[in-house]
């Protein structure tokens, strides 16, 4: 339905969801937010096959496989701790406190966010990302 009425009005939709299976279905372009800043950008497409950010990529990992020999083989990035309060949020990189590739820096520095490659942005400092 929301396609259909994508294309009969020429509508521009700005989708919110945790479903990420569903995302990836209705969205051209995914901006990924944790705690309340941006942390990756890209084309639908670009973000799902080339994920840099470690929390992007702990989200797609979480997306249940209906194929039982598929979703055996895939690996899932497990977080590390509790999502911390919005109220109050974690110094520097917000996901430090949850990052597998936190360094000494991250707890101190807002990392920038950085076009890695022609329309895909990452707020990292620690890039390139292992994994
Ligand atoms: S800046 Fe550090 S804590 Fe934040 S995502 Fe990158 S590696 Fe992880």
């Amino acid at each position: 339905m929301l396609e259909d009425l994508q294309e009969e009005m020429g509508l521009t939709y700005l989708f919110v969801a945790h479903d990420l299976s569903m995302v990836r279905h209705i969205s051209t372009r995914i901006g990924v937010m944790y705690l309340g800043r941006l942390v990756e950008i890209a084309d639908s497409d670009e973000l799902y096959e080339n994920p840099l950010h470690p929390y992007t990529k702990a989200l797609l990992s979480a997306i249940p496989v209906a194929d039982p020999q598929l979703s055996a083989k895939s690996k899932r990035l497990m977080l590390q701790g509790e999502l911390p309060s919005p109220m109050h949020v974690p110094s520097g990189c917000h996901f430090h406190t949850r990052c597998m590739y936190a360094e000494e820096g991250c707890s101190r520095e807002v990392p920038e966010m950085k076009e890695v490659s022609p329309g895909h942005f990452v707020a990292c400092s620690c890039l390139p990302i292992k994994g």
